[in-house]
């Protein structure tokens, strides 16, 4: 089979692609292995809400317009709005078709699936950011009772085993499992890394709406001091709730759960901990405090006096005289660890020599080191809000445009070359 483009992944990043290139009457198909949101479908938990307002789910020819934009989306939600995206943009989607290998052939690419192979010029990588669970390596020394699990396989508290509950890492995931937890009834112990803390309203208005208005999710990968640390760097401590309650660290410890260190290994069935907790809270308060420094800086240059409630700062995160450096995981006291220490992409099936020495395909904001290749989803691809439903537009409609001018340029190059006839070769 061959089209002109292949568009790996119907999630909403790979569907905005395919409107763009629907948009430039680009011929393509896209593939996907599962059904259009395959990720909402099967990788998220059940109580599970965007932690982005329904506004802020912004697509190339799509919008939320419903009566409750300041609102969060459930799964359920979401998973129609995707489905929605692409009946209306009639997208292209081949499912139940899972890409095994991508390969360079003469011009173009060979993208092989197990319901067989595609001939096309450009491959558009999207098949998301979060395939896959970063468990650390310590996890191979937690003691045999004791159940682990990742937040790609965790759905709810009842699928855990009764008892105390242990969850490393306190970025977004980490948190809203934390406190679902915790609320069921189970003691909790958080080990707190590093982790970015970020209030759910300020001055009246919405984090994102602030971060949205003030021009930060718009920032460049070109204009950020080392964009390889910060496309590392953790979720916002946020979640989407009626409520609009915040979970940092202060919520949390606030309802009795318990905070400490890093894990930063196991001996002889004992949990360590790094003394590193109260250093690295200070740092999660001076780094939101920049972001709110920032945020009263734009408001100050661009809002009237009185559209917004005054600024103020949060009471710094608490932390415990001397938290425990160490817990013994043999007592019984834990019976389940969930790693919520973040996640990566799988392109293990892509079979072109893009990949860097720590695995990481070789990009420049998506366009992949191999001519007619390009990737979309990836945490600050092209900007900060890139891995957001809300980013996917702007990175889709920039890769779009540069796609379209490889194909003219490649199909202008082939034009120019010399035919050769027998009589030449001879
Ligand atoms: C827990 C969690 C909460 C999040 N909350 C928010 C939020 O509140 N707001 C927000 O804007 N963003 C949020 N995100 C980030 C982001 O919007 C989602 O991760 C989103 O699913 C990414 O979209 P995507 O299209 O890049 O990837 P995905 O939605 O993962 O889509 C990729 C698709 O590719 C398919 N695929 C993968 N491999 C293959 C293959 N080999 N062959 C064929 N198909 C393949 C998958 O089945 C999948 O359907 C969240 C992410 C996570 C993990």
């Amino acid at each position: 089979m061959r089209t002109t483009a292949v568009v790996i992944g119907a999630g909403h990043a790979g569907l905005a692609m395919s409107r763009c290139l629907t948009d430039r009457s680009i011929d393509h198909v896209v593939l996907e292995r599962g059904e259009v949101a395959n990720s909402w479908k099967t990788e998220r938990w059940d109580s599970l809400r965007l932690l982005t307002p329904n506004w802020q789910s912004r697509l190339p020819g799509y919008r939320y317009s419903g009566p409750d934009p300041d609102g969060f989306r459930t799964m359920r939600e979401t998973i129609e709005y995707i489905e929605r995206y692409a009946e209306v943009s009639a997208a292209p989607v081949r499912p139940n078709t899972t890409v095994i290998a991508v390969r360079r052939r003469d011009d173009g690419y060979v993208v092989i699936t197990d319901q067989g192979e595609w001939r096309c010029r450009a491959v558009v990588l999207a098949t998301g950011a979060f395939n896959l669970a970063n468990v650390p390596a310590v996890a191979s020394e937690v003691p045999s009772s004791i159940v682990t699990i990742t937040p790609l396989q965790y759905k709810n508290p009842e699928q855990l085993p009764p008892g105390g509950v242990m969850v490393v890492g306190a970025s977004a995931s980490g948190t809203q499992i934390a406190e679902e937890i915790h609320r069921s009834g189970r003691p909790v112990t958080l080990a707190v890394g590093e982790h970015v803390r970020a209030p759910r309203t300020y001055r009246g208005r919405d984090i994102e709406w602030w971060m949205d208005r003030a021009g930060v999710l718009d920032e460049l990968y070109t204009e950020v001091d080392s964009v390889e640390r910060v496309r590392h760097g953790r979720s916002l401590q946020l979640t989407g709730s009626d409520d609009r309650r915040d979970v940092d660290l202060n919520a949390l410890s606030g309802i009795g759960i318990k905070l400490v260190g890093r894990l930063a290994g196991i001996a002889n069935g004992k949990a360590l901990f790094s003394g590193s907790l109260r250093n690295l809270c200070q740092m999660a308060d001076l780094k939101m405090n920049r972001l709110l420094d920032r945020i009263d800086q734009w408001a100050a240059e661009t809002m009237d006096s009185g559209e917004v409630d005054p600024p103020h700062r949060f009471e710094a995160t608490r932390v415990e005289a001397s938290p425990p450096v160490t817990m013994d995981l043999m007592s019984g006291a834990i019976r389940t660890i969930v790693w919520a220490t973040g996640f990566r992409p799988d392109h293990s099936w892509l079979d072109v020599d893009v990949f860097d020495r720590k695995g990481r395909i070789r990009h420049d904001g998506g366009v992949v080191e191999s001519p007619g290749l390009y990737l979309m989803g990836l945490p600050f691809l092209r900007r900060r809000k890139s891995t957001l439903i809300d980013g996917a537009g702007d990175d889709a409609r920039e890769l779009s445009a540069h796609l379209a001018g490889y194909l003219e340029a490649s199909a202008a190059e082939r034009r120019a070359r010399p035919v050769l006839s027998s009589a030449g070769l001879a």
